[in-house]
Order: C-alpha cells, then structure tokens, then sequence
C-alpha cells in the first residue's frame, strides 16, 4: 500500500562539529520519501523553485517516490540554513526561507487522493489542512510540526491536530505546544484535543508512543559516530509510516514495531549529509538494524532478580 506525504522540498545549509554543508538536497518530505520508499511506494507532493537541482532526487524516483505531486514553478525554493553546536539533539535555525512554499498551494493529482496512509510532514499546517480537504479517508492521518510553525502558526496546528490520528514531535516542541514539562502530561494534553497516538521522540535518548493510557518506548541506536543530525525526526517519520503502509496492519504490536523501524531509519540519516546515506541502505541494512535493536534491550530473567 502506499503513503502520500506533503512536506518541504528545500536545499539545506547545515553546520555541526565536523563539517559543513551548503545547499544540500533536504526538506521534510525529501527525508520522509527517502526512508519511506525503502519499504512501500511513496507520493511526493511540494513545490520546488527553478533553482532546484533536481537530478539530485533522482535516487528516490529510482527507489519508487512518484514525484507527479511535485510542482516546479518559478522562484526561490525552500531554504534552510541550522547549526549543531555539541548537543546534537537540538538544531538552532539560523534561516528560513520559505520561497515558492509561500505562495504554495497543493494540490493532490487524483491518483494520489485514495492513498490509504498520509503523512503531513512539517510545513505550514494550513498546508497541512489544505491537503486533508483532498484526501479520500485514509486509514491513518500523521502530522508533524516544529517549533517555528508553533510560534507563529498555533491556533492552525490546534485545528489540524483535531484531524489526525497520529502526531510525532520532539520533547521540546511536545513542551512548546503542550505548556506541560512533563512528557506523559503533554502526551495526554494533546490526546485529549484529537490524535489517539502521539510520538514523542527524544533525539539519542529514543522515543515513546502513547496511545490511551499505554505508552510504548524504543531507544535510539547508539551510533559512535553522529555525522549530522538534519532529517532524523522526518526520517523516522519515513520509517514508521513506511513499515505500516508495508504491512497494513496497525495493531499495537505492528505499531511498535513501526516505532523501531523508524528509529532505525532515524539512525542511519545521521550518518552521513542530506539524503546521502538514506539513498545508499538496502533493505538488509534496515534489517540489520533492526536486529541489533532487539540485542539493544534483551536480557534475559531467571527467576526473581531481587530476594
Ligand atoms: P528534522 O527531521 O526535524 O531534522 O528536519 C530537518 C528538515 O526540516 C530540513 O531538511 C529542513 O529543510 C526542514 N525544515 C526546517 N525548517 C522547516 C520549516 N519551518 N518548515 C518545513 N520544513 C523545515
């Protein structure tokens, strides 16, 4: 089955401890489809400028991303230029620049308007909302935001969050939105005005999924080498949605698995600059992966631990 995502197409200026690019393939739907299409076919939709090299996507139209959603008008794309400083959990924006997506309308080819799985990947959420109005009932709604669309776009997230099944943020967006500091608190605060399952991931400390009065939780792999953190969120994001649009199935169990696929996808973004490593991983890698996860937590019990 395939999933439909809409989400930023930008050219990405990153800077952390050990090195520097400029202009690089990025955006939240370009890390989405990236993750996502390793596991299920993909619809991108977004706007790109005429100054978008878009030869550099042509990995993920090998790998299956339909890019017939995907306008290229004239103007400035997306950019985004952020720092890392040593804590690489958290991105400082040093730019935006929101270009063509400012005056971006999407609009979903009919082919794209039954997608059984949407992701709304972060962008503005009247984008979010516009998008909604075109789908056909999807079996699951995802969104996602960042702190710069809560500041200054607040009571639009409140109304699509009305609107979704399902939302991923991190702790300190989680807060930002919530006003709760405690993250169990929050979870509820933002189950109670719509999604019933919140993700909140917690960069190199992993993730929890609530969902009623569960909560799930999977660590992050512990890489030895974080390269660059741009694109993990949206590429976990990729993972989740792309294992449930792999299997259609969206029980607790699969959903959790989801949550370690995603996590394991978030894990090999950071290994390299923009898509770069992403495009590269094979569906052995994910694998991989996601075995050494299962080593991660298991330990084994015989008998009472304490007497
Ligand atoms: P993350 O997965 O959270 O690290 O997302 C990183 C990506 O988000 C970068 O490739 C940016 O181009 C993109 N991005 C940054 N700011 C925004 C924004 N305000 N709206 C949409 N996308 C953004």
């Amino acid at each position: 089955m395939s999933v439909l995502v809409v989400g930023s197409v930008a050219l990405d200026s990153v800077e952390t401890p050990f090195g520097k690019a400029d202009n690089v393939v990025g955006g939240s739907g370009t890390f989405f489809s990236a993750a996502a299409s390793l596991l299920a076919p993909v619809q991108l939709v977004g706007v790109v400028g005429d100054d978008y090299p878009l030869e550099q996507l042509e990995p993920l139209r090998q790998r299956g991303v339909d890019m017939a959603g995907l306008e290229q008008v004239a103007g400035e794309s997306f950019r985004w230029r952020g720092r890392y400083r040593h804590d690489l959990n958290s991105a400082e924006t040093l730019e935006t620049h929101l270009g063509v997506f400012s005056h971006f309308s999407p609009k979903i080819p009919p082919q794209f308007r039954t997608a059984p799985f949407v992701f709304l990947a972060n962008i503005d959420p009247r984008l979010q909302l516009d998008v909604l109005q075109q789908v056909e009932r999807p079996k699951l709604v995802a969104c996602d935001t960042m702190n710069f669309w809560i500041e200054s776009r607040r009571p639009d997230i409140l109304e699509l969050i009305k609107h979704v099944d399902l939302i991923t943020l991190n702790d300190g967006e989680a807060r930002q939105l919530t006003d709760c500091y405690n993250l169990v608190k929050a979870a509820r605060w933002i189950m109670e005005r719509g999604p019933k399952l919140v993700i909140i991931k917690k960069g190199e400390h992993g993730a929890f999924m609530f969902r009623d009065r569960h909560v799930f939780f999977a660590p992050a792999y512990p890489l030895e080498d974080v390269f660059d953190p741009t694109g993990a969120g949206d590429s976990f994001a990729g993972g989740f949605m792309g294992y449930i649009a792999q299997t259609g199935d969206l029980s607790d169990a699969n959903l959790r698995r989801a949550v370690v696929v995603g996590s394991a996808m978030g894990s090999f973004a950071v290994e390299k600059f923009s898509v770069q490593r992403l495009v590269e991983i094979s569906k052995q890698d994910v694998e991989s992966r996601v075995a050494e996860f299962r080593r991660l937590v298991a330990f084994e019990q015989e008998g009472a631990l304490v007497s």
